[in-house]
């Protein structure tokens, strides 16, 4: 049997060096061209049908394993799909690291430069062992996971469901919840259900000297945002996450005159689609009773976020004992909460059953601390080798499995 571990150690200099160029130069959500080029022309290089411009900028790279299809390259025998996110995030990087972003206002603080790299490395290992392998591996780079309405969906619908279809899929997302060299996954429900609103509230502008005459639409927003935020939580049974946070607001002009008009934004993020639309009701009706006796008016637009990750009991254990392949039993955290983020891996996994794993990178020594999203968001890049090898080792006992 190979020691995947060793084989991702083999290609680490290789990924670092990849991770850094994205990081270098990171693309948001659907202008990912020069990243989507360099993946293309390193999948060609490894001897793969490779695709691009599916569901904007996304690319597929198929690798045929020999004794699945024959020597031809053919489609016979299964296939196992591996996904990973390939845009950056609108927020300055300040880092002081010669891999700084280059490019101003735009950042890979998710992480998915690492996933890009991972991926590569994992079709790096893949394609050089080809003629074990007795199925097929998709390789799925997808665009804009972090803008809604996300690239999962127009893949998809750019058919890259089909042709060959696949019968599983792997995700992997850094998570600094975890320990550098630990890996994690939520069985079942694995990722929150969320909403994003736009609540404007409109009452009668004027005069700030005479109150009696005005309905004045910033004093109902702070009540509809200290009213729900502590209000709200206490709907949902302790334990059970729910986030309702307010992250934006915007009205008035100067101090003597009460506007007519007041916007807020914010998310609310729950444990299932069901709590969702519950929570979105108790929100409304919550912003109905104080500003309507008020003689405010309001309007809320609810927009979806993504669908809860589904991960399927089914491929579960085979996914623990590939990872306790890499890392050792005692490294592999069975988690038993809801991560409140969102993905639209998620839609891939309503189709087929696939698993979304947590490559951990939390570092207190080497100072790897910060979240997602964060403007100093690092991580040690040696965790890459655990992410190739564990990817690489599931796609293998998932063909020696059937
Ligand atoms: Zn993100
Ligand atoms: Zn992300």
């Amino acid at each position: 049997m190979r020691n995947m571990l060793r084989e991702a150690q083999r290609v680490l200099e290789t990924m670092r060096s990849l991770r850094r160029d994205f990081h270098r130069h990171p693309e948001l959500g659907m202008n990912e061209t020069r990243t989507a080029e360099i993946i293309a022309r390193r999948l060609q290089s490894l001897g793969m049908e490779v695709q691009t411009g599916i569901g904007g900028t996304g690319v597929v790279g198929l690798l045929c394993g020999s004794r699945g299809g024959g020597k031809t390259g053919g489609k016979a025998g299964k296939t196992v799909a591996l996904r990973a996110d390939i845009d950056a995030l609108p927020m300055q990087d300040l880092k002081k690291v010669d891999y700084a972003s280059e490019n101003a206002g735009v950042a890979h603080s998710c992480g998915h430069d690492a996933h890009i790299a991972i991926q590569l490395g994992a079709a790096e290992i893949l394609s050089g062992m080809r003629d074990e392998l007795t199925g097929n591996v998709k390789f799925i780079f997808q665009p804009s996971e972090d803008t809604l309405p996300g690239g999962a969906v127009p893949m998809i619908e750019d058919g890259v469901m089909d042709n060959p279809p696949f019968q599983a899929i792997f995700t992997l997302h850094l998570m600094a919840h975890f320990t550098d060299g630990t890996v994690a996954v939520k069985p079942g429900n694995a990722s929150t259900s969320s909403v994003s609103f736009t609540l404007t509230i409109s009452g009668t502008g004027g005069h700030v000297g005479s109150p009696h005459k005005v309905v004045n639409p910033v004093l109902l927003a702070g009540t509809v945002i200290i009213a729900t935020e502590n209000i709200l939580p206490k709907k949902i049974e302790p334990g059970d996450p729910m986030i309702l946070e307010f992250t934006a607001i915007h009205g008035g002009t100067v101090g003597n005159i009460v506007p007519g008009e007041v916007t807020l934004k914010g998310s609310i993020r729950v444990s299932s689609p069901e709590k969702r639309d519950m929570m979105t009701d108790y929100f409304e009706n919550m912003i109905r009773g104080i500003v309507e006796p008020a003689g405010g008016r309001y309007t809320l637009l609810a927009e979806h976020g993504y669908p809860t990750i589904y991960n399927h009991p089914d491929l579960i254990p085979l996914w623990q004992e590939a990872a306790a392949k890499i890392v050792g039993d005692e490294n592999v955290i069975l988690h038993d909460q809801i991560i409140p983020v969102g993905d639209d891996a998620a839609f891939f996994q309503q189709k087929v059953p696939g698993v979304y794993w947590m490559l951990g990178i939390r570092n207190e020594e080497k100072g790897f601390i910060q979240p997602l999203h964060s403007p100093r968001f690092d991580f040690n890049e040696d965790v890459l080798a655990i992410g190739a090898a564990v990817q690489a080792q599931a796609v293998v006992d998932y063909f020696a499995r059937d």
